[in-house]
């Protein structure tokens, strides 16, 4: 029995699937989740969508049943907020002043909404958005009706805009950029947005800075910049967050655009990782990165777990190969009747690629460098996020004409990539069930039941088997990066699997790859 003790502060989706991440392994130590909310951890997305619409209800929105921190002997402390960390004594200290001891701690305390700081500010009836609480109080809100202001047309201020319509408010959306979400999908893609938006009644004002908020102790009108007064009974602010670095203040951990970390997301302080919103991490593909959305969380906690069971004292290691996060970028959005999800991570672009029905909301979009694909975002079109990603991790230089041409397979741009049998769940119904409350589960599938329940072989098989899912397509190449990836050392395994594939025994990913796996001797005794 293990007597290390792994502490996690920030009881959020990352946190949260951290706890099951290291409970899964087999992890027999204390494992501390601290939290400053009242809740037990809980997705977000909701908050801005159906929750906050009244469509969806609480058992909608937690990550976990309430006993599943009990069963799993993970001490949970809501309503507790870590002060400080002492990384020279290992500790951290709690409000209230309570020490507790850890042997590795993982920092996954996410990011608050950013604030304005403009006459008028301190006035009542402005919303932010970020916990359920807000969530609620502004559900309160909207069911009251009148006539709302949005600051900041990002992705927050446009689920609230398109919730609000949905609930038949008079919205009014204000923001610098020339579309909304500009500073992602750029003009022209935004401009479909800008179009979603007016069409279902929303006032875009695009181009315009908001100078204060105008009322008596209540806010009642939004001051432009141009001068402009916009008569408003609430508004809701949505300008960005900014990551929860504070308790870095005083420590050797770098931060730097949130928490820097390295590829294995551990800090500059060794046994300190960071997972979520907050973790600046070296993607191999993008260098650092720090991503806010929810697929990150999701994943990166869990990759932060694992690599916290390593190194330490042997006798209570776990697990010994650390494993680098490179899981391509992943979102989605829903806004009235349109659903999308975007897929890779694009700054600068030379063109964007549209693919499919524009008009009728029907297509997917590219965004390409020098011919080479570096985000998909595909709009009331379901099941292709595996095959962009494989496209992006490719980085073959693609045909744009075909590219833009739906009949052209999407597995066919690349002479390498080979089409695959549907084995994943389809993006939809990952989105689905993040929407029904599943931080159970992912935009991957839960690995098939295992066969070797309590081994060590089973964690690094499932591991390869999900990143091979995720990757979309099996070939060599990408069998090989995976592998590496993971820090694999077992060639033996490798050699099976590789075997296994170029004899055309590998048809489906999973339990055929199980199968190559029970092949190999040094992985059957754990
Ligand atoms: C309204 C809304 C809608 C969203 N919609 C989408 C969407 O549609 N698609 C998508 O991909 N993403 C979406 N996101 C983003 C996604 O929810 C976040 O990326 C995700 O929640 C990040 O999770 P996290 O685990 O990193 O941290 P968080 O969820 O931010 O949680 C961090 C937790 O740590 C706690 N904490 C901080 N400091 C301390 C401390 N010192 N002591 C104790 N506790 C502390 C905080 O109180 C908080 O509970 C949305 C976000 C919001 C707010």
């Amino acid at each position: 029995m293990s007597k290390q003790a792994f502490v996690i502060v920030g009881a959020s989706l990352a946190g949260a699937k951290a706890a099951e991440a290291l409970r899964e392994s087999g992890f027999e130590g204390r494992v501390v989740l601290v939290g400053s909310e009242r809740q037990r951890p809980y997705l977000r997305p909701p908050l801005s969508k159906d929750y906050l619409r009244g469509a969806a209800g609480l058992d909608k929105v937690y990550v976990h049943e309430e006993s599943f921190y009990d069963d799993h002997a993970i001490e949970l402390r809501t309503s507790t907020v870590v002060e400080r960390i002492e990384p020279a004594s290992s500790e951290v200290v709690l409000s209230g002043g309570e020490r507790l001891r850890y042997d590795r701690l993982l920092l996954s305390t996410g990011a608050a909404p950013r604030r304005l700081s403009i006459p008028g500010s301190e006035l009542d009836e402005i919303y932010f958005l970020r916990s359920l609480n807000d969530s609620e109080r502004l559900r309160e809100r909207l069911r009251r009706d009148g006539r709302l202001v949005v600051v900041g047309a990002g992705w927050i201020g446009c689920e609230v805009a398109a919730s609000a319509r949905q609930m038949g408010l008079e919205v009014t959306v204000i923001d610098p950029g020339s579309v909304p979400l500009e500073h992602v999908l750029g003009a022209e893609a935004g401009a479909i947005y800008q179009e979603i938006h007016t069409d279902q009644g929303v006032t875009m004002l695009p181009d315009t800075r908001v100078e204060s908020f105008e009322g008596a102790g209540t806010v009642q009108r939004v001051r432009t910049a141009g001068g402009r007064a916009i008569e408003c009974d609430f508004v809701v602010v949505g300008v960005g967050a900014t990551p929860n670095t504070q308790l870095a203040t005083g420590t050797r951990i770098e931060v730097n655009n949130g928490i820097v970390c390295d590829e294995l997301l551990q800090t500059a302080v060794e046994g300190v990782f960071a997972a979520g919103d907050v973790a600046n991490a070296r993607h191999p593909l993008y260098g650092p990165l720090r991503v806010e959305h929810w697929a990150n969380a999701l994943h990166q906690g869990p990759v932060a777990a694992r690599n916290m069971l390593g190194g330490g004292d042997p006798s209570d290691r776990v697990l010994d190969h650390p494993v680098a996060y490179d899981r391509i970028p992943y979102f989605y959005s829903d806004q009235y009747d349109v659903g999308m999800e975007y897929t890779g991570h694009a700054t600068d672009w030379d063109e964007v690629v549209f693919r499919g029905d524009v008009q009728g909301r029907e297509f997917i979009a590219f965004w390409l460098k020098e011919q080479r694909i570096l985000a998909g975002m595909n709009v009331n079109v379901w099941d292709v996020p595996d095959q962009i990603q494989a496209l992006i991790r490719s980085r073959l230089r693609v045909d744009r004409d075909r590219l833009a041409d739906a009949d052209t397979p999407l597995t066919e741009l690349a002479p390498d990539l080979q089409p695959r049998e549907p084995q994943t769940p389809a993006g939809a119904a990952a989105r689905a069930a993040a929407k029904a409350g599943a931080g159970k589960t992912g935009e991957q599938p839960a690995a098939s039941p295992s066969r070797w329940s309590q081994s060590r072989g089973e964690v690094e098989v499932e591991d390869v088997v999900s990143a091979l899912r995720g990757s979309g397509v099996l070939t060599h190449a990408r069998l090989v990066e995976v592998c590496e990836a993971a820090h694999w050392s077992d060639h033996g395994f490798k050699r099976a699997l590789d075997n296994a594939i170029s004899t055309g025994r590998v048809r489906r990913l999973g339990d055929d790859l199980y199968e190559a796996a029970e092949a190999a001797p040094s992985l059957r005794t754990g």
